[in-house]
């Protein structure tokens, strides 16, 4: 019987290094000279067909535009980046491919801007192996971010502002709990 596949899923706010320490993750495997294969949805194409770290490390990324593009042809390693912006089936996907016994990075905001379980992202880091939760530095206070801000025309976005704003008139930072500001929250 082939090995089992491993999931290590590398969780975080906006700014805590998600890319960076996956790519580091995935430099380890050279010394098995595994073959390895990054994901990324079209969504997320700030940096095209690379998967681009804030340290300046970068990595060749194939660009899909939902889950069924995932089939990771011959490699041992599989990443996907940015898992939120997935569809459902992604779950089933990785599902695949870790039975077919490869070693699947996922990294993802395990939040979205109003602080909620973001898409697939709980899914899969209750199916994973090993958990890296990342931290960022609040932008505001300089405590430790652990929220994603989405902030729009220089203000913070209402709770009701769509999860996913393609074209860029959003930005986001890495706040602390305390920092985290989301107008219209309900029951607030
Ligand atoms: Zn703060």
């Amino acid at each position: 019987m082939a090995p089992a596949g491993r999931l290590h899923v590398i969780a975080g706010c906006m700014s805590s290094g998600k890319t960076g320490e996956l790519i580091r993750l995935l430099s380890r495997h050279a010394v098995t000279g595994h073959k390895m294969l990054i994901y990324k949805h079209a969504v997320d194409s700030r940096d095209g067909a690379k998967a681009r770290s804030r340290l300046g490390t970068e990595m060749e990324a194939v660009v899909v535009a939902d889950s069924s593009g995932i089939d990771g042809d011959d490699c041992r390693v599989i990443a996907i980046e940015e898992a939120q912006f997935f569809d459902e089936g992604l779950v089933d996907v990785v599902r695949t491919l870790l039975r077919e016994g490869r070693l699947v990075y996922i990294t993802g905001l395990a939040q979205d801007f109003r602080g909620e379980p973001f898409g697939v992202m709980p899914t899969l880091m209750s199916l994973a192996d090993e958990i890296s939760l990342l931290t960022a530095i609040c932008q505001k206070c300089h405590g430790v971010g652990t929220r994603t801000q989405r902030i729009i025309d220089g203000e913070p976005a209402p709770w009701d502002s769509p999860l996913i704003l393609v074209g860029g008139a959003d930005y986001y930072e890495a706040r602390c709990p305390d920092c985290h500001e989301v107008p219209g929250r309900p029951g607030a």
